[in-house]
């Protein structure tokens, strides 16, 4: 066992057991192991219905049909499907696509490839509190915008978009609407139909699920086309062949069953524990919210903390698992550019951790977190000050 604290659910959540176990189900000679497009045998059969369970129990957390599921490999090749897919199959109507400079590195570059072919990006600038709102999105439409895609939940900020007025500035201009709702699976509800979404892609491993599988949900409409990226043997009604890996299937279905049957309970567990962890930081000099929290799912907090730089906290941390910006750049010494996005100073910028809790996260991992906090900060502002 190790006596690290995880604070870093943003970047990915453990395994819940109960969706361990299924998996495990599903991997040996005992088990339900089978190609699920096998049509000649019982084993075959088996491993298809594992698969459409699944698919039924991540569709019913959406509100969607089953047959609007496409599996994929993550929500980072949902995102490139959406983006690349749906622009690609839509040339003759227009080029223009538009999102904001603090989508997830999986929108944004897929975004900056597209313009690299040919066709034209608008990237809206969010207010401080990481949103982008609905006159600002109506203002870069344009008559040959095909696409917007904003998130649900950002994941450095937590920041929740309001998708239903974005959707209805997105229709009224006669394009789709494509949301990352990766960080958003049992923290917010996500009805496609009452929301207006048209695209939505999904992971398994921010909610609970195994990494290597997500999905995008395709609203399922007579002109509604995309065009695969991936050839093969035509799977996933051709938007995405590859034979389908049933025990990561199967387990994000289950996590999604339980996202549906306890995210609220969760997020209502989380929220005292950031509340926790803020009455904790009360007392402390040059705390700074990167976060509003009045807009943001209580699982994600990100702070800034004066005076320190957020490398060297992050190294007198050991014992917590927390990242500066997002995990995905971590290697890099540059701020975050979502925080740039949002306007945080860069010495703020640079003096900033998030911290993200989960279902597995406990009141005494946030005292031990605030003590290993509280004395690592008086110790980096003893000696630079
Ligand atoms: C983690 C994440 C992704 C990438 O998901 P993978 O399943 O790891 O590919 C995309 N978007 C957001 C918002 C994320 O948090």
């Amino acid at each position: 066992m190790n006596s690290l604290v995880y604070l870093d659910y943003a970047a990915t959540t453990p395994v819940d057991p109960r969706v361990a176990e299924i998996m495990c189900r599903h991997l040996t000679l005992d088990g339900i192991f089978a190609n699920p497009a096998s049509r000649s045998h019982m084993l075959g059969w088996q491993a298809e219905q594992a698969v459409e369970g699944a698919r039924r129990q991540v569709a019913d957390l959406i509100g969607a049909d089953p047959r609007e599921i496409v599996w994929t490999s993550g929500a980072t090749e949902a995102d490139n499907l959406a983006l690349t897919g749906f622009m690609r199959a839509n040339r003759g109507r227009g080029r223009h696509l538009v999102t904001s400079a603090i989508e997830h590195k999986a929108v944004v570059d897929t975004a900056l490839t597209l313009e690299q072919e040919g066709f034209e990006v608008t990237w809206l600038a969010p207010g401080r509190d990481g949103r982008v709102t609905p006159q600002a999105l109506r203002d870069a439409m344009r008559a040959d915008t095909v696409l917007v895609s904003l998130m649900a939940v950002n994941n450095e900020l937590g920041a929740i978009h309001e998708l239903a007025g974005l959707a209805e500035v997105v229709h009224a201009g006669g394009a789709a609407f494509h949301v990352d709702a990766a960080q958003a699976v049992g923290r917010i509800p996500l009805d496609v139909k009452a929301l207006g979404i048209d695209l939505m892609s999904l992971s398994g491993h921010k909610a609970y699920g195994p990494k290597g599988i997500g999905a995008l949900y395709v609203k399922r409409t007579p002109d509604f086309r995309l065009d695969a990226l991936i050839h093969g043997g035509g799977h996933e009604r051709g938007m995405r062949s590859g034979t389908l890996a049933t025990h990561q299937i199967v387990g994000m279905g289950e996590a999604f069953a339980l996202a549906a049957a306890e995210g609220e309970a969760d997020q209502q567990h989380i929220a005292t524990l950031r509340d926790r962890l803020l009455a904790g930081l009360a007392d402390i000099d040059g705390v700074h919210h990167n976060t509003d929290t009045r807009v943001a799912v209580p699982n994600i907090i990100n702070l800034a903390f004066e005076g320190v730089d957020g490398e060297s906290l992050l190294m007198a941390l050991r014992e917590i698992a927390l990242s500066t910006g997002s995990a995905c750049n971590s290697a890099s010494v540059e701020p975050s550019y979502v925080l740039k996005g949002i306007g945080v100073p860069r010495p703020l910028a640079l003096a900033s951790l998030r911290f993200s809790f989960g279902r597995f996260t406990t009141d005494a991992d946030i005292d031990k977190a605030l003590a290993a906090l509280r004395h690592a900060l008086e110790g980096l502002r003893r000696t630079t000050t």
